[in-house]
């Protein structure tokens, strides 16, 4: 178990998994997320901007539940989001419905592996570990 301070409210808390934000925060913003949603609902071409105010959510935060994918978009009118693969205009997520099939079919390649830092490498120091690896 970590003991560490939220990123929101600085309260001492212990980090389990997920965001690191306390349990008080994390409530808090559960209530946001239903918000945000139930607002986008009732207003489908509304801008994340507008969801922003409407709700009194920072932006960053929602642009993240939309990246995530927990939220949608009503319309492609209102979604500033961008498919990062081709740049077209995209609902939620990181990619558009075509990209994501290359990606799929592993032709996205490039564009599609996150940086996922390895955590065995620290080890890997003499190199001859690296052959097992494949
Ligand atoms: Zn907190
Ligand atoms: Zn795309």
């Amino acid at each position: 178990m970590n003991v560490e301070n939220c990123r929101k409210c600085g309260r001492i808390y212990n980090y389990i998994s997920g965001q690191h934000i306390c349990p008080q925060c994390k409530q808090a913003l559960e209530e946001d997320f239903a918000k945000a949603k139930e607002f986008i609902r009732s207003n489908p071409n509304c801008s994340v901007a507008a969801v922003a105010e409407a709700c009194e959510i920072e932006v960053g935060q929602i642009r993240q539940w939309l990246r995530e994918e927990r939220l949608v978009f009503g319309s492609l009118e209102g979604s500033d989001l961008t498919c990062e693969g081709c740049g077209a205009k995209i609902l939620s997520g990181r990619f558009c419905e075509k990209c994501k099939s290359n990606v799929a079919k592993g032709l996205g390649d490039s564009i599609a592996k996150p940086e996922t830092p390895k955590p065995e490498s620290k080890k890997q120091v003499d190199g001859n570990k690296m052959r097992f690896l494949k």
